[in-house]
């Protein structure tokens, strides 16, 4: 029996999602389901800042700042 890393519940009653973190044959990391992962992943903020690549839209304020400076000391 594996206890789930999150709730604490044998994994085998569900329907168990493991994860091996690092590397494929690292030391796995036992859940009853993928509810149990993303409650984990949230509780522990596992995913805050690990994002691979980002792309916010901005521009908006920088070019409209831009006008507004321009067209001040023009005047
Ligand atoms: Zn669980």
């Amino acid at each position: 029996m594996t206890d789930c890393t999150y709730c604490g519940c044998a994994v085998e009653a569900h329907d168990p999602v493991y994860v091996a973190e690092g590397a494929p044959d690292a030391a796995q990391t036992a859940f009853c389901n993928y509810g149990c992962l993303a409650a984990h992943v949230e509780a522990a903020g596992l995913a805050v800042g690990t994002t691979c690549e980002v792309e916010l839209p901005d521009g908006d304020s920088p070019a409209t700042r831009d006008d507004g400076d321009r067209s001040e000391s023009q005047d």
